[in-house]
């Protein structure tokens, strides 16, 4: 990347995360999460007219039971190397995470599909590495690229899933403090 298109992938990650703070739905850590969407078929404008048509997506703000309101809905996930640790009579031997939300990713797939804007090519800017689930949307929904600023969600299988699969994922430094 030339230092031009850095400047402006850095400035616009920067003002993904700081937007993203304000807006964070759940009560769980990282305490952040979002997602801007570039649609390729935006490249005939200016670079920031991409932006400023693009897709911003972090929970559900527009529902009013948000989990801070009414508490999170917490799932168990059980992997294997959790049955040897539960076996061995370790506490906190299975993970657990929120499933009231719809991730940053998806939801900013879900609103392009909602309002008809085709996202084959698009490139992705996510607060944090896409998560498992997020990042087989992302295979399928047909974006290229991702930029992102966290790395809580660094599991080998979903590297393998999006390279193996031609997303290129690029960290940015975005100065994003969980
Ligand atoms: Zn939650
Ligand atoms: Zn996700």
């Amino acid at each position: 990347m030339n230092d031009i298109v850095v400047d402006w992938v850095v400035d616009t990650m920067k003002w993904l995360v700081k937007t993203a703070k304000d807006d964070y739905a759940c009560n769980r850590h990282p305490k952040v999460a979002g997602a801007l969407l570039i649609p390729v078929h935006n490249d005939s404008k200016s670079i920031f007219a991409g932006v400023h048509s693009a897709f911003y997506g972090n929970t559900i703000p527009a529902i009013e039971d948000t989990c801070k309101k009414v508490g999170c809905d917490i799932e168990y996930t059980v992997l294997p190397e959790d049955i040897l640790d539960a076996r061995a009579g370790l506490v906190n031997a299975f993970h657990t995470h929120c499933v009231r939300t719809v991730h940053a990713e998806q939801r900013a797939i879900d609103i392009a599909a909602r309002d008809g804007v085709p996202i084959d090519g698009a490139t992705l800017f996510s607060v944090l590495r896409p998560c498992y689930q997020c990042s087989k949307h992302i295979v399928v929904a047909g974006i290229r690229k991702i930029y992102f600023a966290g790395t809580v969600y660094n599991e080998e299988r979903t590297r393998k899933l999006l390279r193996e699969n031609g997303v290129e994922c690029t960290f940015i430094e975005a100065g994003l403090e969980y």
